[in-house]
This record gives structure tokens, sequence and C-alpha cells, in this order.
């Protein structure tokens, strides 16, 4: 619920997994730092990835770390230059007012727009002060306008699947807690005002007023507007020399700024000469760096089919609608395999790379009825796909990919072949020089991150404690070690027991300050540890300690000596 979701962010932040990047200058849209557990979590996503498609693979699998910076002609080749856009539309809202009455009802499956709607406030600075309140709410997809006393809240829907004809609007409950009589007539209906208000999460479509792309008074028509980040590589500032060369140009007189078409061309002519020849891109995904160098690892991997190429690292998307905390972000990362088959062998591997990554997922996970294969439909492939099948999670605002397995077949190398003139394919033992076909795994680590998240975050019934319940391999701390009272000499074995764990690389913490013991237990069960030993007098007289299990928070008495032996055995159980 949205409650489950404003729950576990706010631990996130207080706690120390993640916060929004930059705060005190403001923060950056969509941009969110990882904390003192949130890298370890997400380290230890990685790494568990990294162990079970790198070193315990038996299909000999190589691994390439690529430059995120990547010239033009990488992604002109791929296709993302021209086909890796969303839809974008372009609101003139300050021009003409919302008429509810003109809005339309679409259907969800060819809506592509923004839905709105719409607040009065009594006047100008009670309007002001919930414009605030929105913003301050970092309401990811919502933007809110104001004119006047009239407040109009957009969310962005791009046709999303996941949305099931629902409107998830997370920041809402504020509105529509608010006193009634702030809201007046349509679309009020849709701002539900009950007893219950806390338990609604979703606010049925009907219910809204729409405004489309094409029927909108104040959206312009869609343009598709390219997903990839763009900068600029070498010791001159391209825009700055521009606007240096046409001052140049005015002082000269040479410029005939006063005709304006010619003006035009002439700076356009300028924009591509300077513009085009030291743009650089941002990857978008880590997949081209492994494409274009096919030979390399072909080489390295043996020189037979098939082989995988496996990559971790950092991708960017100018996404337009940033959702989620960190589930959509301009910036994230990616675990990618592509695996190289013979074109007759792809079908049998695209379904043994889907296999072994839902078990992957399962494996470190305490509902897996909460993550589903959702097969693509023929009609809904990429054109080169011949297959596809996304693993998602049942977060709270519904269905979302965490990643995606795709046969791919030959597009990727045929499309770098034709470009570069080169020869990325394989002559195979009857001397057959062959294309081969393509198997990716694509999944986002900051989603990884999110959904164990919400798969581990657990509300005790009865004390509403939380507790998380992180599979002990993601755990960011695995251990914490708690003298029973602030007394030197149960602080010294502590000490001596925290060494001997850190000795062995065991992430441990020793917590010793004056908490009582039960307040430490909870705040280690609510960032995940899954054991505390705490070490009180009777240790001192016959070396046991307690042993707590987070989960069950059954406790052992256990010798001092065999502990960090018993963890190591429960790490690798
Ligand atoms: P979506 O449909 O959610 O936009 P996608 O189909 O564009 O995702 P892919 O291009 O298949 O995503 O990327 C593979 C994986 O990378 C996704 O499953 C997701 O886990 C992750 N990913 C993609 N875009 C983002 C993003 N903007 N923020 C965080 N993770 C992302």
């Amino acid at each position: 619920s949205t409650q489950t979701m404003s729950k576990l962010l706010e631990l996130c932040k207080r706690t120390g997994f993640l916060f929004p990047s930059a705060e005190i200058h403001g923060g950056l849209r969509g941009s969110y730092d990882y904390g003192v557990l949130g890298t370890e979590l997400k380290r230890n996503i990685q790494n568990l990835w990294w162990q079970d498609m790198v070193h315990r693979r038996p299909e000999n699998i190589v691994t390439i770390d690529t430059s995120i910076l990547t010239p033009k002609s990488v992604f002109a080749a791929s296709g993302h230059l021209s086909n890796f856009s969303d839809l974008l539309t372009d609101c003139k809202l300050s021009k003409e007012r919302f008429r509810p009455d003109k809005a339309e009802e679409l259907s969800l499956n060819k809506f592509h727009g923004n839905a709105c709607f719409q607040i009065k406030a009594k006047n100008t600075d009670e309007a002001a002060q919930w414009q605030n309140e929105l913003s301050s709410q970092h309401l990811n997809g919502i933007r809110t306008i104001r004119n006047g006393s009239d407040i109009y809240i957009f969310y962005s829907v791009f046709n999303k699947p996941y949305y099931e004809g629902k409107l998830f609007v997370p920041g809402l409950l504020r509105i529509i807690n608010c006193p009634e009589e702030l809201f007046n007539s349509p679309p009020r209906e849709g701002l539900i005002f009950s007893e219950e208000v806390s338990n609604i999460d979703y606010i049925d479509f009907p219910y809204l007023g729409y405004v489309s792309s094409a029927n909108s008074p104040f959206l312009t028509d869609p343009r598709a507007f390219n997903l990839m980040f763009k900068t600029f590589m070498g010791p001159v500032d391209p825009v700055k020399k521009i606007i240096d060369d046409t001052l140049i140009q005015y002082k000269e007189g040479t410029s005939r700024g006063d005709q304006d078409a010619h003006l035009h061309q002439e700076v356009e002519r300028t924009v591509l000469q300077n513009i085009d020849g030291p743009t650089v891109y941002l990857r978008p995904e880590t997949a081209q760096g492994v494409f274009v160098n096919y030979q390399y690892s072909l080489k390295h991997s043996g020189g037979k089919l098939p082989f995988g190429v496996a990559q971790a690292g950092k991708a960017f998307r100018n996404e337009l609608a940033v959702e989620y905390a960190i589930f959509r972000t301009p910036e994230f990362e990616q675990l990618e395999l592509e695996f190289f088959t013979a074109p007759g062998e792809s079908t049998q591997w695209f379904q043994h790379w889907v296999n072994v990554r839902a078990d992957w997922w399962k494996r470190y996970s305490n509902n897996f009825d909460k993550f589903r294969l959702a097969q693509h439909a023929e009609h809904d492939l990429a054109h080169y796909a011949q297959a596809c099948t996304d693993i998602e999670y049942d977060f709270p605002w519904g269905w979302g990919e965490i990643e995606g397995v795709a046969n791919r077949s030959d597009f990727d190398l045929k499309s770098h072949m034709d470009a570069t003139g080169r020869k990325l394919g394989y002559l195979d033992a009857e001397n057959n020089y062959i294309i081969p076909h393509v198997i990716e795994s694509s999944s986002g680590l900051n989603r990884a991150c999110l959904a164990f998240l919400f798969d581990a975050f657990t509300l005790e019934p009865e004390t509403n404690r939380v507790i998380l319940k992180l599979h002990p391999a993601l755990a960011p701390i695995k251990v914490a070690i708690l003298p029973l009272i602030a007394k030197p000499e149960l602080l010294d074995v502590s000490q001596q027991l925290t060494d001997r764990f850190q000795n062995k690389a065991i992430p441990c913490k020793l917590i010793s300050q004056t908490l009582k013991i039960g307040k430490r237990y909870y705040r280690q069960d609510e960032i995940g540890t899954p054991w505390c030993i705490t070490v009180d007098f009777k240790t001192l007289e016959d070396h046991t300690v307690t042993l707590r299990h987070r989960d069950t928070q059954l406790q052992d008495r256990i010798h001092i000596d065999s502990v960090v032996s018993h963890i190591q055995s429960l790490l690798l159980a």
C-alpha cells in the first residue's frame, strides 16, 4: 500500500539505505544517494549476481567493463539514435484554462498523455501553500502548476501495462486528507473522501478528468524525445564557441543579423559543425559495449560458441517521468549478460536463461509469489526480438519490470557489422560463417534493491514494529555485537569478538551505546541484521554468548570460540 511505500522510504532515509541526492542544494529530480547500509545492500546484490552469472556458471562466461562515454556511431548503428525515444507533450496551461467538461475519457491501452485534475484553494496564499506542500513531497512524476488560486496536478502516463487501469498517486493522501472545502466541482469525484482515506491507494481512472495529447486544450501534439544524455568531449565548449563566433561576426560586421532567415541558416550550420563533432553519449544500457567488443570476447572465451559476456555498470536515460524513488531514475545500474549462441540453439538457451534468472531471484526472496514471469505477446515484441520474458515484482503500485530476458536474434551483431564493415560472425565446425544470435538478461540493480527491500519489509501485526527480513547474503550488516551494559569488561570481550568477525571480513558492528538491549535488538531488526550476539556477565564466567536470530527472535547460548564459525556456516547455508 501507499503506507508501506512511505514507511519504507522513511526507514531508508533515516537508517542510511538511500536518500535524495544533493538534498542541501534542493536535490536533483530522480537522483538518489546510497548511504552506509544502501551501498552494502547494492554491492551485495551485485556480488551475488556476479558470483552466480560468472564464477559459478559452467556456460563459458567472460567479463568486460566498457566505457560509459560512447561515440555517436555506436548508437546510430544500434538504432538508439532513431528509436530510443518517448513521446513528449508540451503543456500550454498558462495560456488556457483546464475545462473539465472538455475532458474526454480514454481507453487505457491507447493512452499516452497526462491525467490532470484541479484543486481550487480559497485564495492565492492557500494555493501557494498547497503547491509548496506538494513539491516538498518529491512526488515523482507529478507536476503542479498554479494559476491564481487554482492548482492543476498533472500525472504522466505512458501506456504502462502495469498501471492496470489504475492511477497510482503516491503523494495524494495528503490532499485526500485535506479539508473537503478545499476542493470544488468536477472532477472532484476522483478525490475520494471517506473515513478510511488512508487505506485508499489507488484512484480509479474513470473518476479523473482526462486530458489527452489529442484533444487537450493545453497539450501540444506528442513529439519524439530521445532518451539519451549527450555531452561534449574536447577542449572547446561548442556552445560557447558558437556564441563567441556569432559575436565576432557581429563585431566584424559580417553577420547579416537583420536578415532572420540567413542568420538562422548560419547559426544552424555553425551549430552542426561545432556540436556534432565533439558530441558523445552516456550509454543508455551496458549492452552495446559488449556487442562492439564481440571479437575480443569471442577470442578470450576460447573462440567457440556458445559463450556469454557479463557486464555490470551504470547506464543513463533522460526519463521524462521518473517514478517511485529508485524504480525509474535517470542514472541507474544494470547487470547484463549477452549470451551468443548458434542460431538454431537460441530458443533452448533463451528458456535456459529465463530459468536461471528466475531461480536467482527466488533464492533471495521471502515471497516468491510476488515475483512473476511475464512473457511478451508476439505483437509486443521489439521488431528484432524473437522472444522476451520480463521478470516482474508486485510493487505497492502494481507489477513492475525488474529484469528482461530476450532472444535478440542476430540484430545487434548485424547492425554493427553493417555500420563498420567488420566481420562479427563465427566460423562453425562445418566451415559455415554464421552470425550468432544473442540471448540477453538485463536487470536493474536499483530496482533489485527496491524489490528486495519491499520483499523483506515486514510489519509485525501486534507491535507495528518493522523487521527487514533480508536474506543474510543481502543484509548490509551480518552480525551486531551487543554488550549487555556499558561495563569495560563486557566492552573488552565485545571488541575482541568484533575483531574476530572483522578478521574474516564478515560485516559486523559493535553497538555499545547505552540503549536498553531490547531497543538495540529492534534497531538491528529494522535494518535487516540477521544475528545479534549479546555479551553479558555470564560470558565472563563461562565464555558463552547469546545468539539471537532476527526472524524467529529465538536465542541460543553458544561458546564464544565457536560463534564465528557458526555464523560462517549459517551464511553459507
Ligand atoms: P521500463 O519498461 O520499465 O522502462 P525497459 O523495458 O525500458 O524498462 P530495459 O531497457 O529492458 O528496460 O532495461 C533492462 C532493465 O534495466 C530493466 O528491467 C530495469 O530493471 C532497468 N532499468 C531500465 N530503465 C531504468 C531506469 N530508468 N531506472 C532504473 N532502472 C532501469
